[in-house]
């Protein structure tokens, strides 16, 4: 179990005593600022490093049983669709700042069902579409 918020303070902290540079914390790419376009929900939190902006979070997707979905970004309709239909999957949550770039791990959690079941409910589904 890793306390996200513990290591969030612990950058900050570096970052004001001057052992982390802005260009090492602030490295959202491309990609990840689209999808925080995109996919991403926005928040209360005002960004902590250059206080213009509100943080926007981001859900990214792992798991074997997404096939090309894995490693992905995701709306949380998406997420809830989903976890119906795939085997356990960790979900990642990056707060992403569209300003500076400000980027970090904030929650991580399992979402989905119970090994091997969503090969079954795919099929299940895919059926039901083929009868009606
Ligand atoms: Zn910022």
């Amino acid at each position: 179990m890793v306390d996200f918020a513990l290591r969030r303070r612990g950058v900050l902290a570096d970052l004001q005593a001057g052992g982390l540079s802005l260009r090492e914390v602030c490295d959202a790419d491309v990609y990840l600022q689209r999808a925080a376009g995109f996919h991403g929900n926005s928040t209360e939190t005002v960004c902590p490093v250059c206080r213009k902006e509100n943080l926007t979070e981001v859900s990214w997707v792992f798991g074997d049983d997404l096939g090309s979905a894995s490693g992905s970004a995701r709306s949380d309709e998406e997420l809830e669709q989903l976890a119906l239909t795939h085997d356990e999957f960790t979900v990642h949550v990056v707060e992403v700042c569209r300003s500076c770039s400000w980027n970090h791990l904030v929650l991580s959690y399992e979402l989905g069902l119970p090994e091997g079941s969503g090969k079954r409910v795919r099929r299940a589904a895919r059926e039901l579409r083929r009868r009606s």
